[in-house]
C-alpha cells in the first residue's frame, strides 16, 4: 500500500504571531506546487488561529503542539482538543519527548489526549523514542513497546485510523546527530510490526511512521528513502521557510 508522504514543522516555542504568520504566507507561496506530500506547520497556541488564517485554501495544513484532554472547565493555561480544532488545525503533535521531559507528560496522558484529538476531529501524532541511556542500555524496543502500548491502550483499530506516529529518538532531537539509516529502518520496521500485532494488518500497512531528529535539507533524501519512512517531523529546520521546503521537496 502506498502511503501519502507528511512532512511536519514543529515551531516549538519561537515566532511572535507576526513572525509566524510571515514564515506560514512565504510557505505557502513556495508550497503552491508540491503534490502527493501532506505539508503541516506547528506554531504556539497563540498563533494558531492568526496561522491558520494565513494558510486558509492552500495545501499547507496546520497543527497544535500539545493540548489538554478535557473539554473545558477550571483548567488554569490549558487549551482543548475543540479549542484547537476551531482555530483551524487539523493536527495536533501529542508526547513530544520535550513534554515528557520538561512538563510531566506521561503515557497515561498521552492516551488520554490521544482520546481528546480523535474525537475533535484531528489528527493526532504521536510522538515516541528513547533517550540516549535507553539506547545505550538497549532498552530501545522496549520503550518503544511501552510507549505504543500504553499510549495507545483501549482504542480499537477503526479508531486509531487517522493516527500518525513520529518515532523520536531523544538524543537525535535539536543535536545535529541522527540516527543511522540502518538504526531508523530497524527501529520503523518494529513500529510497524507493534501496531501490527496490536492492532492489525490493515492499520499497520496504512499508519504512517515518521522520522524526527534532526532532519535537514542535507539528509532528508536518505531518511526518506528507508523503508517504512512516510515522513519528517522537523524542529529547527522548519523555521524557515526556505529551508524547510527544500526538506519538503525531498525528492
Ligand atoms: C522536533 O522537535 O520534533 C525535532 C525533531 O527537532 P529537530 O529537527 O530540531 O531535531
Amino acid at each position: 500500500m502506498s502511503r501519502r508522504a507528511l512532512i511536519a514543522g514543529n515551531w516549538k516555542m519561537f515566532k511572535t504571531g507576526t513572525e509566524a504568520v510571515t514564515t506560514a504566507t512565504r510557505l505557502v507561496e513556495l508550497a503552491s506546487e508540491v503534490v502527493n506530500t501532506d505539508i503541516m506547520i506547528a506554531p504556539t497556541f497563540l498563533s494558531l488561529p492568526l496561522v491558520s488564517q494565513a494558510v486558509a485554501g492552500s495545501n499547507v495544513k496546520v497543527g497544535a503542539q500539545n493540548l489538554f484532554y478535557e473539554n473545558e472547565g477550571a483548567y488554569t493555561g490549558e487549551v482543548s482538543a475543540a479549542m484547537v480544532k476551531a482555530a483551524g488545525a487539523d493536527y495536533a503533535i501529542i508526547g513530544h519527548s520535550e513534554r515528557r521531559q520538561y512538563f510531566g507528560e506521561t503515557d497515561e496522558t498521552v492516551c488520554k489526549k490521544i482520546a481528546a484529538t480523535l474525537k475533535a476531529g484531528l489528527i493526532p501524532v504521536l510522538c515516541i523514542g528513547e533517550t540516549g541511556a535507553q539506547r545505550d542500555g538497549e532498552k530501545t524496543f522496549s520503550v518503544l513497546d511501552k510507549q505504543v502500548s500504553n499510549g495507545l491502550k483501549s482504542f480499537d483499530s477503526d479508531a486509531l485510523q487517522p493516527l500518525v506516529i513520529a518515532y523520536e529518538p531523544v538524543w537525535a532531537i535539536g543535536t545535529g546527530k541522527t540516527a543511522t539509516p540502518e538504526q531508523v529502518a530497524q527501529v520503523h520496521e518494529y513500529i510497524r510490526k507493534l501496531v501490527n500485532d496490536k492492532f492489525g494488518n490493515t492499520l499497520a500497512m496504512s499508519i504512517r511512521i515518521l522520522y524526527g531528529g534532526s532532519v535537514k535539507p542535507g539528509n532528508v533524501s536518505e531518511i526518506m528513502k528507508i523503508n517504512d519512512v512516510d515522513g519528517a517531523l522537523v524542529g529547527g529546520a522548519s523555521l524557515d521557510a526556505d529551508t524547510f521546503i527544500k526538506i519538503i521537496r525531498y525528492k
